[in-house]
């Protein structure tokens, strides 16, 4: 579904990430790792199409992309009401959403647990409030690839677990691929998914097990 071949992206003569090969099949969930300023953001900015690689081929089988973007410009004010911010998610969004669009809405909102914010103006929100209607967003047109920066960063522990186990149902239910960036795995890990870790390069990519026995033998001081 997804194919990077030989991917470089530099500003300057920063090389960012060299020569990046990996695939991504239809039904994968797929965790990006690896330390701060290691190139995972830029990655991403690269398969949503923000990004130009300076070098290499990436092959993307579908259009049906949501995406969740890392910096959410949070402090910036947004004069919409949450309805709308979700609302201008759908695909082809109308001037305003009929009653059947409204109640998806809703049955969302109650599935992040923020269901009495429907009105709400997004600028009076918390962070964590405002990253679950961003995730909504992402989710409600049901993407055939769902691809997370780090989106349970903002949200308080408890809230993340719930996430991650909603995140899985989606990924049964759709057979919805997912590219998900994180720092921390420890939520986000289930049986069959598989990890990419990168530092400029790929150092490594495979199951989870195998990926423990590599941070056993101290990748990072290679
Ligand atoms: P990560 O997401 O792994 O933390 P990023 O992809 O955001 O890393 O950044 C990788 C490196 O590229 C960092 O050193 C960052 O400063 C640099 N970088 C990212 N975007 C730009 C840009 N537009 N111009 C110059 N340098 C950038």
């Amino acid at each position: 579904m997804i194919e990077y071949k030989n991917v470089s992206v530099s500003f300057g003569k920063f090389n960012v990430l060299s020569n990046v090969n990996f695939h991504i099949k239809k039904g994968d969930f797929f965790h990006i790792v690896g330390p701060n300023g290691s190139g995972k953001t830029t990655l991403i900015k690269t398969l949503v199409g923000l990004l130009k690689p300076n070098d290499g081929q990436i092959d993307i089988n579908t259009k049906k992309l949501g995406y969740l973007p890392q910096k959410l410009n949070l402090r910036n004010l947004i004069p919409m009401t949450v309805q709308e911010v979700i609302y201008s998610g759908f695909e082809k969004p109308k001037l305003f959403p009929s009653k059947a669009e409204c109640d998806l809405i809703k049955s969302w909102l109650k599935k992040m647990e923020i269901e009495e914010l429907f009105d709400h103006s997004m600028n009076y929100l918390s962070g964590g409030q405002q990253q679950r209607v961003y995730l909504i967003r992402a989710l409600i047109s049901e993407p055939e690839v769902l691809i997370l920066d780090e989106p349970t960063s903002a949200l308080d522990p408890s809230f993340r677990e719930k996430f991650y186990i909603l995140l899985h149902e989606i990924q049964q239910k759709n057979k919805t691929t997912i590219i998900h960036v994180t720092h921390d795995l420890t939520d986000a890990i289930k049986d069959n998914c598989t990890i990419m870790f990168v530092d400029q390069s790929i150092k490594f990519i495979g199951s989870y097990a195998d990926f423990n026995q590599f941070e056993h033998r101290g990748h990072h001081h290679a």
